[in-house]
């Protein structure tokens, strides 16, 4: 058994989707990144190839790259997934935290757990999904940006 952890942060600005965990939330702004800049996804994908010692996403579908642009990130992470598999790993479970003040969340986190698990080729019983606000403070706090944690465990098959 092996863990890996994953952290991620995009800005929140006007004109862009905002999309969590490959679900399109309705609300006034969205993340900006190269991508579709999915934070919750990129820190799932960031913790898959830290227990699997990869590297981190950057590394595997950089900016420069314009084959990633707009990309649906779970596109990125069912790459990370085969990634893993090639390598001998399948997931075991994951849990991860939203970190975000607005919108709420909770009526979205089903379809996140569905749209993750999908993905993994896990059931969902293994895939949790949380959300927390920051009181009003820091950068998630005044609806500057949303972060987002994860952890992993795989085990090698
Ligand atoms: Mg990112």
């Amino acid at each position: 058994m092996r863990v890996g952890f994953g952290y991620d942060v995009h800005r929140l600005v006007e004109d862009r989707k905002l999309m969590l965990g490959g679900v399109e939330i309705p609300f006034e702004k969205g993340l900006l990144g190269h991508s579709d800049a999915d934070v919750l996804l990129h820190a799932i994908s960031d913790a898959v190839l830290g227990a699997i010692a990869e590297g981190d996403i950057g590394k595997h579908f950089p900016d420069t790259d314009s084959r990633w642009k707009g990309a649906n990130s779970l596109v990125l992470l069912k790459y990370v997934i085969d990634l893993a598999k090639q390598k001998g790993f399948e997931v075991n479970n994951i849990d991860s935290t939203i970190v975000c003040q607005r919108p709420k969340l909770a009526g979205f986190i089903p379809q996140m757990v569905e749209n993750i698990a999908n993905a993994v080729h896990i059931p969902k019983v293994r895939v949790n999904v949380k959300a927390t606000t920051t009181e009003g403070l820091g950068f998630t706090g005044t609806g500057e940006g949303i972060s987002a944690y994860a952890v992993v465990t795989v085990r090698e098959w």
